[in-house]
Order: structure tokens, then sequence, then C-alpha cells
């Protein structure tokens, strides 16, 4: 019948909005002033309304979701090398990301010249970046991450989206907040590359 698929899209909506009056009803004001509520909204099993009050309230994103990259450094609390930053400036980043929005400047040891695994400086124009996560997949050190901050409007594009080294550092903790098992699984497989070379290592000793 001509109109019949109109009518069935008008069902589910209703059916969306009595679902959410029941909803309310069981919850009570609980449902939009409470961590439980929220979180109750925005699972799969909700029947009734989904929308948010952005930007009091954001919805969870999930580890896989990427949003511009970070460099990776050390926590304040690390006991060698608080804050240094993991990115040897190998430059395979910037050679792969495909609209090429990064640029690295490699550091110098200020006496010898000669060249040291550390950038001296780093930019990402994060209005060209297409977040494709190339960057991340492909540095051989975990040393750049894709983000999970989606928040960047403003008012001045020159000044603020051309991320330097300072903006785009973060912990190696706030990586394991927002990505534990990635974290997890970077971790040892670190660990077990390490294990790798030290037994290479001792093996040479002995050989
Ligand atoms: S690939 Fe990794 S280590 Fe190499 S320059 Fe990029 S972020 Fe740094
Ligand atoms: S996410 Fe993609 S586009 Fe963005 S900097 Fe990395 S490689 Fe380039």
């Amino acid at each position: 019948m001509y109109g019949l698929g109109i009518l069935k899209g008008l069902r589910v909506t209703f059916k969306h909005f009595i679902d959410t009056y029941i909803d309310d009803f069981k919850w009570g004001v609980r449902r939009y002033t409470t961590v439980e509520g929220f979180e109750a909204r925005q699972s799969p099993s909700t029947t009734g309304l989904v929308t948010i009050q952005y930007p009091e309230e954001k919805m969870a994103v999930p580890e896989r979701f990427r949003f511009v990259p970070f460099l990776v450094v050390n926590d304040d609390d690390h006991p060698e090398a608080p804050g240094h930053i993991w990115c040897t400036s190998c430059g395979i980043c910037a050679k792969v990301c495909p609209p090429q929005c990064i640029w690295i400047v490699r550091g110098k040891d200020p006496e010898t010249g000669r060249p040291v695994p550390e950038p001296q400086a780093f930019y990402i124009d994060i209005d060209i970046c297409m977040n494709c996560g190339y960057c991340a997949e492909f540095c051989p050190f975990d040393a750049i991450k894709m983000d999970h901050d989606y928040e960047l409007s403003s008012y001045d594009r020159t000044g603020h989206h051309v991320y330097d080294k300072e903006k785009l550092s973060k912990p190696l903790s706030y990586w394991q907040t927002i990505a534990p098992t990635r974290a997890e699984q970077e971790r040892l497989a670190r660990e077990a590359k390490e294990a790798a070379k030290s037994a290479k290592k001792g093996k040479r000793g002995r050989g």
C-alpha cells in the first residue's frame, strides 16, 4: 500500500517517544542527573530517547576511536626520564601521512652538531589531518597515537590548529586511560621485543 513505509517509520518514532516516558517514569530525575542514568541512556539496550545534553554531557567514544594524533611522553613520575618524548624523529610518520600534514625538525646535539634521536620541533596541521591513523600504525616506537579529543573548534585557525610539540605531547598514562587494551598489548609486545634482543645479545656474548 502506498505510504505504508512512512507509517512503519512513524510507528518506530512513536514507540521511542512512549518508551522515553516509560524510562523517565522508571528512573525519575536520575536518568538525567546521574552517571548511571547517562550510561543507561547510552547503552545499546536503552529503549527510550538516546539524545544527550551536549556539551554538559559527552558521548563515550569507543577505544578505537581516532581523532588527531598525539605524541607519547613519559609520565612525570618516571624513575629515569620523566617527560622524555618517545619519538626518535625517524620521520616515518611524516613520510606515510597521506595529506602530508606532519612536519618534523630533527634534534641536534648543541656541542657536536650531530643528530640526536629526538625531535627539536614537531608540527601537525590538524585541519589537514584526515584521522586515518597511518602515522600511529607505522611508528616503530609506539610514539604517536590517535587521540579521543574531538572538541577542536576555535575562532583562530592559524594560531590554534597547527599543533606544536608541546601541544601534541601527552603522557603514557593518558594513552593507557583512553585505550587500555591497545596500551597493554603494546606494552607486552615491547617487553617481548626487549627480551628477544637481550637473548640475542647474550648468545653473541657467549659465541
Ligand atoms: S614514526 Fe614515530 S618515532 Fe618516527 S618520527 Fe613519527 S612519531 Fe617519531
Ligand atoms: S592521522 Fe593520517 S592524516 Fe593525520 S597526521 Fe596521521 S597519517 Fe597524517
